[in-house]
C-alpha cells in the first residue's frame, strides 16, 4: 500500500461510511447534543454496515480490516458528529480488545453481539486520582473462590450506564503497572452501579458517568488475559484509539473548515465578499494545509500499526497529539471566520469546536503523547 494514494477498497470503504454520515448522523447531530440523545438505534445500524467492529476477527463479526480503514470510517463518520464517531470508536476499541485478548470462549460469547451493537461496550481506565498516571490505579479485584470481588471507582467513562459491557483494568496486587487486570463486567453484575450523568462542554450525545464497584461480584471467567497483563491490555487497546480519536478530529475540521469556505463565499463585508480579503484566503489555505498533513501523519500511523513495526506506538502518540491539536485550532478559525454567527449553535461550528476540545485530553493527554515521544528518544539514546 502507499501511504499517498487509497486504493479502490478504501475508497469504497470512505465512501460508505461517509453516506452513512450523511444520511443518518449529519441532520440529527445538533438536536442530539442539544438534548443530550444517545441515538442507539443509529450505532445498530451503523454496526450492521460492519463499523462495531471494524478490525475484529470475521469469525465473531468482525470486518477484519485494517487501521488505515478505521482511519478512513471514523474521519467520515465524524464528519456528521464528532460525539457519535468517537463512542463508535471506544466501543470498537473495547470490542477489539475482547477479540484479541479474550479465551475462545469470551470471544464466542460476548464476541458477536458486540460486532452487532445488541451489546455496547465502555472502556474503564481512569479513576478520580488515577488519569494521566494510569499505573497509579486503586481500584481491587480479589480472587473469592470462582469469583472476582471488584471495588473502587472508574471516572469519566464514556458510554456508562447505556453500555452493556465494561471492560475494566483493576488491582489484583501492589505491584505498580505489573499488578493490574483486564475484567469484563457485564452490566447486571451484583454490586455494580454508576454515577449521574456529567454536565460536559461536549460530547454531549454520549453519556459519561463514573462506574462504581461496591463489592461488585464477577465470575472468575470474566478475567481478560493473565493477571498482571492489564497495563499491557489496556495500552494495547489505546494505541488504536489515539488514532480513531484523532480521525474523529479529523473528520470534525474537515467538515468545519468546508463550513467556513462555503460560507466566506455568500457573507460580505465593506461591500466585498469575505473570501476576496487575502489575509483570509491565506487563513484558509493554511488551514487545509494543516488539514492535509493531520491526514497524512494519521495514515502513517495507522500503517505503522497495521504493520505492527517497533516505532507503532510512538507514532500513534505523535499522531494523536499532532492531528487533535491542529484539528481543533482549524475548527476554532472556521468558527473565527463565521463572525458572531460561528458563536451560534445554527451553524453548528460551536458544537465542533466544543466536541474536538476533549481529544486533546482523553485517551492520554497530548502531554503524556509528548511524554511517551520523549521517553522513546531519550532511551534510545
Ligand atoms: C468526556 C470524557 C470522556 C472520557 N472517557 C473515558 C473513558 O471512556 N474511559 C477512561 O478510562 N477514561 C476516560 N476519560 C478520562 C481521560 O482519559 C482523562 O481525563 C485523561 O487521561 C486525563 O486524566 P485526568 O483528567 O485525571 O487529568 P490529570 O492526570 O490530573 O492531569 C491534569 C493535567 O496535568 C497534565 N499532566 C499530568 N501528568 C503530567 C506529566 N507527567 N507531565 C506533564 N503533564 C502532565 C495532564 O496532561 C493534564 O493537562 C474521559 C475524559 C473525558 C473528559
Amino acid at each position: 500500500m502507499s501511504f499517498f494514494a487509497l486504493n479502490d477498497d478504501h475508497r469504497a470503504i470512505a465512501e460508505m461510511a461517509q453516506n452513512f454520515a450523511r444520511e443518518k448522523i449529519a441532520p440529527h447531530a445538533l438536536d442530539w447534543d442539544e438534548r443530550k440523545h444517545f441515538p442507539v438505534d443509529v450505532l445498530r445500524e451503523a454496526a450492521a454496515l460492519g463499523m462495531a467492529a471494524i478490525y475484529t476477527s470475521e469469525d465473531i463479526g468482525g470486518s477484519a480490516l485494517s487501521r488505515l480503514d478505521a482511519a478512513l470510517i471514523f474521519e467520515a463518520l465524524a464528519r456528521g458528529c464528532p460525539t457519535i464517531a468517537a463512542y463508535l470508536s471506544i466501543h470498537n476499541m473495547s470490542t477489539w480488545m475482547i477479540d484479541r485478548f479474550g479465551d475462545e470462549s469470551q470471544r464466542a460469547k460476548w464476541g458477536p453481539s458486540l460486532s452487532r451493537m445488541d451489546l455496547l461496550a465502555s472502556y474503564c481506565l481512569t479513576e478520580p486520582a488515577a488519569g494521566s498516571d494510569a499505573a497509579a490505579i486503586k481500584m481491587k479485584a480479589r480472587r473469592d473462590g470462582d469469583c472476582y470481588v471488584l471495588n473502587g471507582v472508574k471516572q469519566f467513562i464514556s458510554g456508562a450506564g447505556a453500555s452493556d459491557i465494561y471492560v475494566i483494568i483493576a488491582r489484583t496486587s501492589d505491584d505498580g503497572a505489573r499488578g493490574m487486570t483486564a475484567f469484563v463486567v457485564e452490566k447486571d453484575a451484583p454490586g455494580l452501579s454508576f454515577g449521574a450523568n456529567e454536565r460536559k462542554m461536549g460530547w454531549n450525545a454520549q453519556p459519561t458517568r463514573q462506574v462504581i464497584c461496591d463489592d461488585c461480584r464477577i465470575p472468575a471467567a470474566n478475567r481478560l488475559g493473565e493477571e498482571g497483563h492489564g497495563f499491557k491490555i489496556a495500552m494495547a487497546g489505546l494505541d488504536g484509539g489515539r488514532l480513531n480519536i484523532a480521525a474523529c478530529s479529523l473528520g470534525g475540521a474537515a467538515e468545519a473548515l468546508d463550513k467556513a469556505v462555503a460560507y466566506m463565499a455568500e457573507r460580505q463585508a465593506f461591500n466585498k465578499k469575505l473570501n476576496t480579503f487575502q489575509a483570509l484566503q491565506f487563513r484558509l489555505a493554511d488551514m487545509a494545509i494543516d488539514l492535509e498533513a493531520s491526514r497524512s501523519f494519521l495514515w502513517r500511523a495507522a500503517s505503522a500499526l497495521d504493520a505492527k513495526t517497533p516505532d507503532a506506538t510512538a507514532l500513534c502518540a505523535m499522531a494523536k497529539k499532532f492531528v487533535t491539536d491542529a484539528c481543533f485550532t482549524i475548527a476554532n478559525d472556521a468558527l473565527q471566520l463565521h463572525g458572531g454567527y460561528g458563536y451560534l449553535a445554527d451553524y453548528g461550528v460551536e458544537k465542533i469546536v466544543r466536541d474536538l476540545r476533549v481529544h486533546q485530553i482523553l485517551e492520554g493527554s497530548n502531554e503524556i503523547m509528548r511524554l511517551i515521544v520523549a521517553r522513546r528518544l531519550i532511551e534510545e539514546k
